[in-house]
């Protein structure tokens, strides 16, 4: 079993893969073809398993409330997973995730950056940056499927339906037009040691 290779599952269309023991940055899923950027794949399955095992271990934390000694150094350990978690997932955006992933990533991120805020882990400006490219992955998901409904016909009384949605995507646009300043600025304020692929690449508003 040892030397079978290590197994993979493809980001890109699920399969399972056996990837040989050496292999450089990439791999080319045999299945569809897609080229897989191997340690974001490895960075960001480490991150999601130490986020799992953090969230269980801190959902055993409350049984322990009552014992001060015992519950500091619990959660201390959950600290400590998560903080594995956090540096992974950080490291797994490096590269363009597949947009589940970008999406899960974000979500597991603004997560743990809340609890390392109220310990002074993180700053507050990187808790949110976290914040803000969920609103904003909140708001595109909302203004795309404005798109959608107001590309389907609707017949005449939908017209008052469609007069709302044309506001709502409007009202979006400029609040998406906002947030991409904002996350520009905490950007170029903030210090980490490679630009992060965090937020969605190649996004437009859609008439
Ligand atoms: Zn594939």
């Amino acid at each position: 079993m040892a030397d079978e290779g290590v197994p993979l599952t493809c980001p890109y269309c699920d399969q399972e893969l056996i990837l040989p023991k050496q292999t450089g940055q990439y791999y080319t899923c045999e299945y569809c073809d897609k080229r897989i950027d191997l340690p974001a794949q490895f960075a960001f399955n480490r991150g999601l398993e130490a986020f799992k095992e953090g969230q269980a271990a801190y959902q055993g934390l409350k049984y322990l409330k009552k014992k001060r000694a015992a519950y500091d150094a619990a959660e201390l350990t959950v600290v400590r997973i998560l903080e594995k978690a956090y540096f992974s997932i950080q490291q797994a955006f490096a590269t363009d995730l597949v947009e589940p992933q970008r999406a899960l990533g974000v979500e597991m991120m603004v997560n743990m950056a809340q609890l390392f805020t109220k310990r002074d882990m993180i700053s507050g400006l990187e808790a949110s940056y976290w914040s803000l490219l969920m609103v904003e992955h909140t708001a595109q998901d909302e203004y795309d499927s404005l798109c959608q409904k107001l590309a389907s016909p609707l017949g005449i009384l939908g017209f008052l339906k469609r007069m709302r949605w044309r506001l709502r995507k409007r009202q979006l646009k400029r609040a998406l037009d906002n947030l991409n300043q904002n996350i520009k600025r905490v950007e170029a304020n903030m210090a980490f040691a490679y630009p992060l692929h965090a937020r969605k690449s190649h996004w437009k508003p859609g008439d």
